[in-house]
């Protein structure tokens, strides 16, 4: 043993907060602790093969990649022996001491909150704490392939801090040794553990050996025919590259030799984590060329928006020693990018088509990318837009139309595709945007995200039909104006709105009489275009208080519009503060946020009036 002293440092705060969880809990699956750390041993042995492929001098050059498992049942231990790249004394505080990512941050915090399932520790970059899942103490020794690095030991019983000391030397890589917990005693037994491999590490590319016996068999299912291969391959594979426990939603399969030589498979989750709130998704794509990894969840070869989609990519086209920094401008990376994104499209456009039913599982779940990907990418746009999903008026709730749909159902002489936006189906239903709709029989689209008008404004138009917001201030539907014989005259119409105009001073740019309005007295539209437009700039700017500017459209058949006009012509005081509410009623209407205070104090007077 190495003379040098031994240091003892505290766990993160959150790490502690992890720990005290993974070993107070019960488990219906703690057997996932080995999945985590075979996970970690394969990826350090990826790490020499890539420091390898790319010329860098590698301590231990010849010894096999592989992994090895010894058991004690006397001793009530666990070895994992690794030739990865092993651990400097720097990494070894930074990697199994802190963590960084936010992601993982909030997985623990939401741990904390209501004990949820630690099945989810590898997807959150902790996976490593399973370790204590099974152990009350880990001994882990470690040499890092960087040439004259010292060996380490890192020891830890799980609770609040770790120690560190100089080690014997010893050859590259990672040796672990879990002592087993009185109530994991089985994890020393052979069979249990070769049971437990073939169960969630069938699929890792490294011989895996227990006690000297070999339990798996390398297979780079990717470049298999896929009539040969089982469904309960396929999802063993998921689970294993997506560090996942469940079946993948939807998986997508292909080879091509022309533009590229391509085998791709891809898988999308079942669950988005980051619609939680677990933080941004990290790509989980990794790159092959002839099954060796170039790069692992490659930020690169899909397109950003595309990062909830797990799987490999490999391309017999591609240089073995591409770097990190190549990738990155590589014309034939992004042609591979363009390739793959074009077919897993075409696949979502066809699944979407075939069982309407799990498309509308995967919008609602994974939908916020599609946007995404619409808003942010000019390339796919065509392609993405026939993914998009609404609701509509002319459909029942929860019930989603594509806007092809909508063009299909378009009915004679209709000018556009209209769109209205609200926070809720009824919120909309009950506004007064709808009414000369409803009268028009035009179907209007419904969108309760700032992002979806967002978008339907940015594309203009789809399959030549414009897309109109239906708040539209200059909106024309080929409505008259209401008669005077249901309606006001001519003459007292033009005063009142004047009238109003004056009442309401710079809150209004215009007051009109309205040619759309059916049932309600009156509606706001926005004096920028649309009101939808604005909230967007409103949730951007943070800027509540700076309320714009409207145009007031007043329904002159309305009962209250007329009574409004008999009150005005009196000089009865009270009509100024029904116009104030008819403006406010009609603002709320459109989604504004109105001063409260004065609303009430308002409403008050108005209560008082009608009881007196
Ligand atoms: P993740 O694998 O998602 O990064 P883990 O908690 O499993 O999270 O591991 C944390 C880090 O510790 C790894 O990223 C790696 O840098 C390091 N590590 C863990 N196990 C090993 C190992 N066997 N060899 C080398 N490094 C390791
Ligand atoms: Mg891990």
């Amino acid at each position: 043993m190495s003379n040098s002293a031994v240091e003892t440092r505290e766990f993160q705060t959150e790490i502690r907060q992890l720990l005290d969880i993974v070993i107070n809990s019960l488990y219906t699956e703690r057997e996932i602790f080995l999945r985590e750390l075979i996970s970690n041993a394969a990826d350090a042995m990826e790490k020499v093969r890539f420091l390898q492929l790319s010329g860098q001098e590698v301590k231990d050059r010849d010894l096999p990649l592989e992994i090895s498992l010894e058991t004690d049942e006397t001793a009530h231990t666990l070895a994992i022996i690794d030739s990865g790249i092993g651990m400097t004394k720097e990494e070894l505080v930074e990697n199994l001491g802190t963590i960084a990512h936010s992601g993982s941050k909030e997985f623990i915090k939401h741990l904390t909150q209501d004990n949820k399932d630690l099945n989810l520790i590898g997807q959150f970059g902790v996976g490593f704490y399973a370790a204590f899942m099974a152990a009350d103490k880990v001994v882990l020794s470690t040499r890092s392939y960087r040439p004259d690095a010292p060996s380490y030991i890192w020891t830890s019983e799980g609770t609040g801090s770790y120690q560190i000391e100089e080690g014997p030397e010893m050859a590259r890589g990672t040796k672990i040794v879990l002592h087993l917990k009185e109530n994991a005693h089985e994890f020393s037994s052979p069979d249990t553990i070769k049971r437990v491999i073939r169960q969630y590490s069938s699929f890792v590319p490294y011989p895996i050996s227990v006690n000297g016996e070999k339990v798996n068999t390398v297979q780079a299912l990717w470049t298999k025919n896929k009539s040969e291969i089982s469904e309960e391959e396929y999802t063993e594979f998921y689970k294993f590259i997506a560090n996942a426990y469940d079946e993948p939603l939807f998986r997508l399969h292909f080879s091509s030799d022309a533009p590229l030589s391509l085998n791709t498979l891809l898988f999308v989750p079942q669950e988005n984590f980051e619609k939680f709130g677990f933080g941004r998704l990290e790509p989980g794509v990794s790159v092959y060329c002839k099954k060796v990894l170039i790069q692992e969840k490659s930020k690169d070869i899909l397109p950003e928006w595309l990062r909830f989609v797990k799987g490999v990519i490999d391309s017999e086209e591609l240089p073995l020693n591409i770097s990190r920094e190549t990738m990155q401008d590589s014309a034939l990376i992004a042609k591979i990018n363009r390739v793959v994104t074009g077919r897993f499209l075409k696949f979502l456009n066809e699944q979407a088509a075939s069982d309407p039913e799990k498309y509308k599982t995967f919008w609602e779940k994974f939908g916020m990318f599609i946007k995404e990907g619409t808003a942010t990418d000019f390339t796919h746009k065509q392609e993405l837009v026939k993914l998009l999903r609404f609701e509509s008026s002319a459909m029942d709730k929860g019930t989603l139309i594509s806007l092809a749909d909508y063009v299909g159902r378009m009915k004679e002489g209709q000018a556009a595709i209209y769109y209205v936006n609200g926070p809720t189906r009824e919120a909309i239903e009950a506004g007064p945007y709808l009414e000369v709709f409803r009268k028009q029989e035009y179907e209007v689209i419904y969108t309760y995200e700032p992002v979806d008008d967002y978008i339907l404004n940015m594309l203009r138009e789809f399959e030549g039909k414009k897309l109109m917001s239906a708040d539209q201030a200059d909106l024309d539907l080929g409505q008259e104006e209401k008669s005077e014989e249901t309606g006001l005259p001519a003459a007292e119409v033009e005063s009142l709105n004047a009238w109003v105009k004056e009442v309401l001073g710079e809150q209004v740019t215009e007051v009109r009489a309205s040619k759309r309005l059916v049932d309600s007295p009156a509606i706001a539209l926005s004096a920028y275009g649309t009101y939808s437009m604005q909230r967007v700039m409103q949730m951007t700017n943070r800027d509540l208080n700076a309320p714009a500017p409207s145009i007031l459209e007043l329904n002159t058949d309305h009962p209250m519009i007329k009574k409004l006009n008999e009150l005005r012509k009196q000089d009865d005081p009270f009509a100024k503060t029904a116009a104030e509410q008819i403006f406010e009623n009609a603002r709320i209407a459109a989604g504004l946020i109105v001063d409260p205070r004065e609303m009430v104090d308002r409403l008050n007077r108005i209560i008082e009036r009608a009881l007196s």
